[in-house]
């Protein structure tokens, strides 16, 4: 694996961080900023940096997107800032790789413009969703519709009100033998009658607003027949799809979030005096901060390695590397960001910093996009199968 950066993505690296200097970190908990920030991103030419398709995005690698979403990652409102936050960028690629021509004009070129936000709706309360051959919503054919019934929950920017879009995952053929071909995935507006928002919910007590997450109940909900995803039956097909950049993309966010809690560390304990001494120069703050050099630095570069492997060999090849990183990252970023919390002592705690938010976000990663033992159990399987 080659380390250098190349021209364009260290240009661009260079761009990001200028406009994270001067206009984004100052914005922090100034939610009216957003939309003034992401015109400027966009006339920047600072937009849809994740899409490696060309025609739609920016068209960089995995490897050359790594160290920008690492930036971006760095602070909460940065993803969405450039265009590149969850859930909707998975949407995006989805729906460029698998859209229609009508599908895409419809949807993916406004999310594209920033002028929609969109969700994806598949975890259910009452099946162990981590399995996804489990989800038990109905998607049941009608002539020239399709009629939804369901329960979800963590659908992740439903509540936010520029929401149009819902990728939802249900089943249309459940008596299928093939487990993996049960599955569809369909296109629902948001508006559409039979959608109703039950209840948000909160993550360690953060609404995350406007995005937030939400208990959906679907009833009798009906779509045109055109709004099926590649085709009935291979939602499974498209989840496998969305889910290894989505896992990857939050796990280069992690490392720079990590790496700026480091950071704020490093300024606390260099400022606050404690029995007689600054706290950096007590023993077990510096083996702290030196613990947390060792564990980001490695999750860098796994995370540069399963980036790279995507480059080379694709999702399928590299889900080995995929799910190592997506077990590494969190539990890294989760051990970084409670010692700088401890350095800060209560104030780590409160909404004066980015920490507590910053861990609840790394926490929810360890069970998001599948909890760490299923990734483990991947790992294992085809580390045995080696043998
Ligand atoms: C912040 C946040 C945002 C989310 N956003 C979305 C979203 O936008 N859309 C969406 O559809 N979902 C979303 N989710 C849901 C998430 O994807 C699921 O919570 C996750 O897949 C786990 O499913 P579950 O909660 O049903 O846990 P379960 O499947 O009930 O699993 C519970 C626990 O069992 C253990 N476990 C499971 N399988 C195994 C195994 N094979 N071996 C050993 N132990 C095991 C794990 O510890 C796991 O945490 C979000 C979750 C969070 C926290």
């Amino acid at each position: 694996m080659d380390f250098e950066h190349t021209p364009r993505a260290r240009a661009l690296i260079e761009r990001l961080t200028r406009f994270m200097d001067d206009h984004v970190y100052q914005a922090e908990g100034r939610p009216e900023q957003l939309e003034p920030l992401k015109a400027r991103a966009r006339a920047e030419g600072l937009w849809n940096l994740f899409l490696p398709d060309a025609e739609h995005g920016a068209g960089l690698s995995n490897r050359e997107y790594a160290p920008l979403a690492e930036i971006m990652g760095r602070s909460p409102m940065a993803p969405e800032v450039f265009n590149c936050s969850a859930p909707d960028s998975g949407n995006m690629e989805i729906l460029a790789r698998y859209g229609t021509p009508a599908q895409q004009e419809r949807w993916l070129r406004p999310l594209l413009d920033g002028r929609i936000r969109s969700c994806f709706s598949m975890t259910e309360p009452g099946v162990a969703s981590s399995d996804a051959t489990n989800i038990e919503a109905e998607i049941r054919r009608e002539g020239d519709h399709y009629v939804v019934n369901g329960r979800k929950w963590w659908t992740s920017g439903i509540a936010d009100p520029r929401c149009e879009l819902i990728v939802f995952m249900g089943k249309t053929n459940a008596a299928n033998p093939d487990k993996h071909r049960q599955q569809s995935m369909l296109l629902i507006p948001r508006d559409t009658p039979g959608v109703q928002v039950v209840r948000n919910l909160d993550v360690f007590g953060w609404d995350d607003a406007p995005h937030g997450h939400a208990e959906v109940l679907y009833e009798n909900v009906r779509v045109p027949v055109e709004n099926i995803l590649l085709g009935e039956d291979r939602g499974f097909e498209i989840a496998q799809g969305r889910l290894g950049p989505g896992r990857i993309h939050h796990c280069m966010r992690l490392v720079g979030r990590a790496e700026r809690c480091l950071e704020l560390m490093c300024a606390r304990s260099k400022a606050r005096v404690a029995f007689g001494k600054p706290l950096a120069g007590q023993t077990v703050t510096m083996e702290r901060i030196a613990q947390a050099r060792v564990l980001i630095d490695q999750a860098r570069l796994l995370t540069l390695h399963a980036a790279w492997k995507m480059d080379t060999v694709g999702i399928k090849g590299a889900r080995k590397e995929i799910a190592m990183i997506k077990v590494a990252a969190p539990a890294m970023a989760c051990q970084v960001i409670d010692w700088a919390i401890q350095a800060h002592g209560a104030a780590g705690l409160s909404k004066d910093f980015i920490l507590a938010r910053s861990y609840a976000q790394a926490r929810g990663l360890r069970i998001a996009d599948g909890p760490d033992e299923v990734h483990r159990n991947q790992i294992a399987r085809l580390e045995l199968a080696a043998h």
